[in-house]
């Protein structure tokens, strides 16, 4: 039987003392190693003396390379897959190549090691007995208002990944949508200029308002004080919600199924909330 497989192996997130010894051995052993980043990927084959070939996979060549990688797994070869940092796959081209060997049947195996997520989590000092990671904003203020409104029920930790030029940006939509939760900016995580800012969201928002920040972010809200949502608040959000949507051509009924899905309410808390007391109106 064929050896043939994708190893994603994770990689540190900053500090290269944070690799596992099962992703070195796999890195030397590996036929190839696809890299993110070549350059970054060097400094770590650099610091353990890995002279595996390296090949790009990122986001603008994945279209092609991915049926070349696949091929070359497909034909035996052990195929190694790193991404700038952490885990590949997470927020990162590395997804598309695991489903595309996974589509052809082919063998996938997971070398678990650092992620940002976690990483984050766990610093924040916030709640870890659920979280939802969301990955990136969007870059709109409308867009990001609306992804925040739909996760303000969520009785869990909230973490995203963010660019320090946007940092600040993020955080005036954190405070506005979801006032009065705790908040956290982590940055450069295992680095030298690792930095945790921990506080009221507003008070986050305003005092990293002016600052210039460099590196790499994650943003963190804290869950609902209660795990629930304040209900003068929810009720305000759930109408203009519920409205918005049937204003896109909706009924009603449709509107509060789409809104409790959205949210992660009940459809009679949503339905209480925006329906019954429109119709008492
Ligand atoms: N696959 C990676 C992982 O498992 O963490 C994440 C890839 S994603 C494209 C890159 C984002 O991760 C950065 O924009 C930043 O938000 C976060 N990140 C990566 N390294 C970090 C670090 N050392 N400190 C803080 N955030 C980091």
């Amino acid at each position: 039987m064929s050896d043939g497989r994708l190893i994603v192996c994770a990689t540190p997130i900053g500090n290269l003392g944070d690799v596992t010894l099962r992703v070195l051995d796999a890195l030397r052993s590996a036929d190839i190693v696809e890299a993110e980043d070549t350059r970054i990927t060097r400094r770590l084959f650099a610091r353990y003396d890995i002279v595996t070939p390296l090949e790009p996979y990122h986001a603008k060549n994945l279209e092609r390379r991915t049926p070349q990688v696949v091929g070359r797994v497909a034909s035996g070869e052990r195929v190694a897959l790193v991404s700038d940092a952490g885990t590949p796959g997470v927020s990162d081209p590395g997804a598309r190549l695991v489903d595309a060997c996974l589509a052809e049947g082919l063998a996938v195996e997971v070398l678990p090691g650092p992620s940002a997520i976690v990483t984050a989590l766990v610093a924040s000092g916030l709640p870890t007995h659920a979280f939802y990671f969301g990955g990136f904003l969007p870059r709109k203020a409308g867009d990001r208002r609306r992804v925040l409104e739909s996760l303000s029920g969520l009785g869990a930790t909230l973490v995203f990944y963010e660019s320090p030029r946007r940092t600040a940006a993020s955080l005036a939509s954190l405070a506005e949508v979801l006032p009065g939760r705790r908040a956290v900016m982590a940055r450069e995580l295992t680095k030298i200029h690792e930095e945790v800012v921990r506080g009221g969201v507003e008070e986050l928002a305003h005092d990293l308002a002016s600052r210039e920040l460099k590196g790499e972010v994650v943003l963190l809200v804290g869950p609902p004080p209660s795990g629930r949502v304040a209900p003068e608040v929810d009720e305000a959000r759930l109408r203009s919600r519920v409205d918005e949507v049937v204003g896109e051509g909706a009924t009603r009924k449709d509107a509060v199924i789409q809104v409790a899905r959205e949210t992660g309410l009940p459809r009679n808390v949503v339905y209480a909330a925006a329906v019954g007391r429109a119709t008492e109106a």
